[in-house]
């Protein structure tokens, strides 16, 4: 047995901790202000650096990832980045997204995530090749990362033309094929209530989690939420149901924010925030008093709903600004939600974990010992600095190591 002792490092506030982590059953075995050192251990200097439960990524486009110069959206509109893509993405291949896909899992790991939820479109003109291409890449950086590949169903998917008809054909070969979860984006849709219900019972029928692109817009009249809570309801999903977006949410009054955060947490809905993208996307026609187009955060907190953050698009022509590092976003969501940087991380990692029913990351014994390690006094100074200097540990293992070195000349 190897273990591995953290040594010379401090928790999120600030207090010195120590922590023993186990490669063989992968779990933390010991965490306290100090340990003795022990024959197995192999003792890792942790001098200057937060020890930090690791990140999650909730909802990223492993497809899309680095193709703003192939498929540019001049506008910065989100219905122009989806026309964008579709236009684009008959031309994709396998070999292509494969190697985007890899290198983006690897600055995820390399910046403190060792799991990712992707999402990938499947429409009747896209070749299942690229769905292919990202389980693929699922299976090929196990050894670093849990990736979730969610079968992104693409608008239009009401009424029965042609297009309609085969875009439900190549969803169901998508999830044939290993696809973990059924996604779409009603909202897009011509009647998003029907589009809603339509994929609700998909996975009911298959049995798979399911996470929606929900009401990603400003209208605060766009309320297809409440249908995804009666649909996630009335299928017994509850528990396996993420809501990412939600958008229109944030600008609701607060009684009906509050209504639907209840119903949220009652039905065991989680709520993905995803300032990067939707900063970037949203408010634009409005010069005046812009509105941040972030989800009602802190109703959704306080009511008990499990909020997690994340990026959405890196590079792509819904963001080109768009991080595969969880700081970042973690930083955004802490600057337009108002919260302190414990509860930002924490969006960013261990309750983006819950909402992907992932087994906890906590750094308390019996988690799992997959740990962030990066340069700071407390969570608050990591989250300020966001340093390049970082560890990453996975199952145990040290997977990842950054260094910085910078001399004043
Ligand atoms: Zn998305």
């Amino acid at each position: 047995m190897t273990t591995r002792l953290l040594t010379g490092g401090v928790g999120a506030d600030g207090a010195s901790l120590v922590l023993r982590l186990d490669d063989v059953s992968g779990t933390v075995v010991a965490a306290a202000a100090s340990l003795v050192v022990q024959p197995t251990d192999d003792v890792v200097d942790c001098t200057g650096l937060v020890l930090l439960p690791v990140g999650a990524e909730p909802h990223v486009h492993l497809d899309k990832v680095g193709t703003i110069g192939d498929a540019p959206n001049p506008s910065g509109e989100l219905m122009d980045a989806v026309r964008a893509w579709l236009a684009h993405a008959p031309s994709l291949t396998f070999d292509d997204v494969h190697r985007r896909a890899t290198e983006a899992i690897d600055r995820y790991v390399v910046s403190g995530t060792t799991a990712v939820r992707s999402h990938v479109n499947v429409h009747a003109t896209i070749d299942l090749a690229v769905l292919e291409a990202v389980l693929a890449v699922r299976d090929d950086v196990a050894d670093r990362c849990d990736v979730q590949v969610v079968a992104l169903v693409t608008a239009p998917l009401v009424g029965d033309d042609d297009v309609v008809q085969a875009t439900w054909a190549q969803a169901e070969r998508a999830l044939d094929l290993g696809a973990d979860l059924v996604g779409g984006a009603p909202a897009t849709d011509s009647d998003p209530v029907a589009s809603v219900h339509a994929l609700v019972d998909l996975a009911a029928r298959r049995d798979l989690p399911i996470d929606l692109h929900v009401d990603e817009k400003l209208d605060p009249s766009s309320r297809s939420l409440l249908a995804y809570v009666d649909a996630v309801r009335a299928r017994g999903l509850g528990g396996r149901a993420t809501a990412s977006h939600c958008v229109s949410l944030g600008q609701q009054d607060a009684a009906e924010q509050h209504a639907t955060a209840v119903r949220l947490a009652d039905a065991g809905i989680a709520v993905v925030a995803l300032p990067p993208t939707n900063l970037w996307l949203q408010g634009r026609g409005r010069p005046v008093a812009t509105p941040r187009g972030v989800t009602a955060v802190r109703t959704l907190l306080d009511a008990g709903v499990v909020v997690a953050t994340g990026a959405d698009n890196v590079e792509d022509p819904f963001c080109p600004l768009g991080r595969t590092d969880l700081v970042d976003a973690a930083r955004l969501l802490a600057l337009t939600a108002h919260l302190s940087p414990a509860e930002a991380w924490a969006a960013a990692s261990t309750s983006s974990r819950a909402a992907l029913g992932l087994a906890p990351a906590d750094l308390t014994v019996g988690s799992r010992a997959d740990v962030f390690a990066i340069e700071g006094a407390d969570v608050g100074q990591a989250l300020a600095r966001a340093s390049a200097h970082r560890l990453t540990f996975r199952a145990g293992r040290l997977v990842s190591r950054t260094t910085v070195t910078t001399a004043m000349t």
